[in-house]
């Protein structure tokens, strides 16, 4: 075979792995403080927001520092939040319950991220800094203990991992500093974690899986501003659940149902509690001679203040989600990342202006002195206290947390264990039965991932890879029945032959909407999610 063409190389001051708003706010800010930098964000999706998926209702906060005039440079936030509803269900009633003061959203707005992230890159563009979307990070480049870039991943290559007639070798992408902004369990991050020892001392990361649709809903019915969030039915007060439904736009309805992935029942399926949920009579009424026009999902880190890790190295340094910035108990990160973006690149902005120290290291200290370090200190208990305490008692706590301790209790819970150790086994618990989706309301995977306008070129090695095959049915099969082919929003994971006694799995990884929840609770963490190739994933829009 001949040898594979070397890789061609790119000079940088900093590269930045991904697009999002941690991403891009970070290149922004670099390159206010640092005009001559020569900066590249690289971004897996086709386009900027091709990959971005939240609620959203965001604080400006952070934006309001990056860019003070974002109204007159036509900033996408023209919904201002108007009313917000804190609702506890059973089956088929509700009780309005007082909204906790983390989830008053006077002054917020609502959004489409994935808009914000777009309108975000032309700001970023305009000043002069270079995106290459359509370019997944794949490895990142180490000499001599430091990070030194990364490369992105080779093109062509056939599903065996031989060169295939259109093969292109991926591009070295060197710099001074790398800031890795990857957003929730970044793959490279993963790495990082391991090879810097970032974590020691850290707890365990702890997540949640987001699945949202967007609705088109007729314009007498649309409350623009409108902000709904319920707990309680359809799971059962051990899981750690809930919806939002948002009002925005042009007669849009963001819709999602939210699950912690501390969950225990094997049998759960989110998705599926996100169907069920919409046919309860106060959620109904808001889709009611509307159609669904946008499906996603996407992992969120939920660990907070006492999961943040060690967020600098030789060569450069973690913002946002991958290192873990979102507020729960606010259920928002999209301030939090851009904060922490503009704070690792006032840092790195200093280093490269002065004495370019191997690590950014006044990140940190920057971030204690910053409002992010206090308002993450805050909230700390809060989302470990539903761990511990179940709903209610969950909930008693973030009340005597808040209002009495005012944040500052003289304890600070832990997150003991990671998501992946904490199912059952699936012969001690009875399976969970779905109804069936109508079509109009409730919808199976296959017509949902169809609307996510998910593509991956075809004949490429599977980017979801099983360490151990074996377990698959050994282990996941046998011990859980298969928790992936529930958990997975998109269908990838299909167990067939069971019928004939040889089940196997088949991993239909083209559907795969990236949104990580397999990295992380498979119960072996034996499936290991990889960056497939540049431009595959969804293409979401309006999310
Ligand atoms: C369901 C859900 C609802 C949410 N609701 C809200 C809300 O209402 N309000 C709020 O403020 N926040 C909300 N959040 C959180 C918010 O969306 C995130 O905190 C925020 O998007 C984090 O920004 P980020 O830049 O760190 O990561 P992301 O937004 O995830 O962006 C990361 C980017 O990096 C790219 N990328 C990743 N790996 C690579 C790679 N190896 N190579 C190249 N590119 C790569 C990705 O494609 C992506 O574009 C929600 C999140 C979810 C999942
Ligand atoms: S395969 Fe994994 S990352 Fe892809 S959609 Fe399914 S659970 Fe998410």
């Amino acid at each position: 075979m001949a040898e594979p063409a070397a890789r061609e190389q790119m000079e940088f001051d900093v590269v930045i792995v991904g697009a999002g708003p941690s991403g891009l706010s970070a290149a922004i800010r670099l390159k206010q403080l640092a005009p001559e930098a020569a900066i590249c964000v690289v971004e897996k999706g086709g386009e900027v927001g091709a990959h971005i998926l939240s609620g959203a209702v965001i604080e400006p906060r952070a934006l309001n520092e990056l860019l003070p005039d974002w109204k007159e440079r036509g900033a996408p936030l023209t919904t201002e939040a108007t009313e917000d509803r804190f609702v506890f269900l059973t089956r088929n009633g509700s009780i309005r319950l007082p909204t906790p003061p983390t989830m008053n959203n006077h002054g917020n707005y609502v959004v489409s991220l994935g808009n914000v992230v777009r309108w975000l890159g032309t700001q970023a563009e305009a000043l002069g800094i270079e995106i290459y979307p359509g370019f997944a990070a794949a490895e990142t480049l180490i000499e001599d203990g430091r990070v030194v870039g990364i490369a992105t991943g080779d093109m062509g290559v056939n599903r065996d991992g031989t060169p295939g007639p259109n093969y292109a070798p991926g591009m070295e992408l060197r710099a001074a500093y790398t800031i890795f902004a990857e957003g929730c369990r970044g793959s490279l991050t993963k790495q990082l974690f391991e090879r810097f020892h970032l974590r020691v001392g850290a707890d365990p990361q702890t997540y949640a899986i987001g699945i949202k649709e967007l609705w088109e809903i007729p314009k007498e019915n649309h409350r623009p501003g409108f902000i709904e969030h319920t707990v309680g039915w359809p799971v059962s007060g051990n899981t750690y659940a809930g919806s939002w439904l948002y009002h925005w736009g042009d007669n849009m309805v963001s819709y999602g149902f939210v699950v912690g992935l501390d969950y225990q029942n094997p049998w759960l399926s989110p998705f599926e509690e996100m169907q069920r949920l919409k046919t309860h009579p106060d959620v109904r009424k808001h889709f009611e001679g509307g159609r669904r026009i946008a499906y996603g999902s996407r992992a969120l880190s939920e660990g907070g203040f006492q999961s943040l890790p060690k967020l600098t190295f030789p060569g450069g340094c973690l913002v946002g989600d991958t290192a873990g910035f979102l507020n729960v108990p606010k259920i928002k990160g999209t301030h939090t990342a851009m904060k922490s973006g503009m704070l690792a690149a006032e840092a790195v902005a200093a280093e490269l202006a002065g004495a370019r120290n191997p690590e950014p290291i006044t990140y940190p200290p920057l971030l204690r002195q910053s409002w992010l370090w206090d308002e993450l200190y805050t909230v700390r208990n809060i989302r470990p206290g539903f761990a511990k305490f179940g709903f209610w008692g969950g909930m008693l706590n973030a009340a005597v947390d808040t209002y009495v301790f005012r944040g500052r209790a003289p304890w600070t819970f832990h997150h003991p264990h990671p998501d992946h150790t904490s199912l059952m086994e699936a012969a001690a618990v009875p399976p969970i039965i779905y109804p069936k989706p109508d079509g109009v309301l409730t919808f199976d995977r296959n017509s949902s991932v169809f609307i996510s306008n998910t593509n991956h070129e075809e004949n490429q090695p599977v980017h979801l890879q099983l360490k151990d095959p074996a377990k698959a049915i050994d282990v996941n099969w046998n011990v859980y029945r298969s928790p992936e082919t529930r958990y997975c929003p998109a269908g990838v994971y299909e167990i067939v032959g069971a019928e004939l006694g040889d089940p196997r799995l088949q991993i239909n990884a083209q559907n795969c909407v990236h949104c990580k929840t397999c990295d992380i609770k498979d119960p072996t963490q034996n499936i290991v999610w990889v960056a497939p190739e540049g431009g595959g994933g969804p293409n979401y829009s309006g999310m």
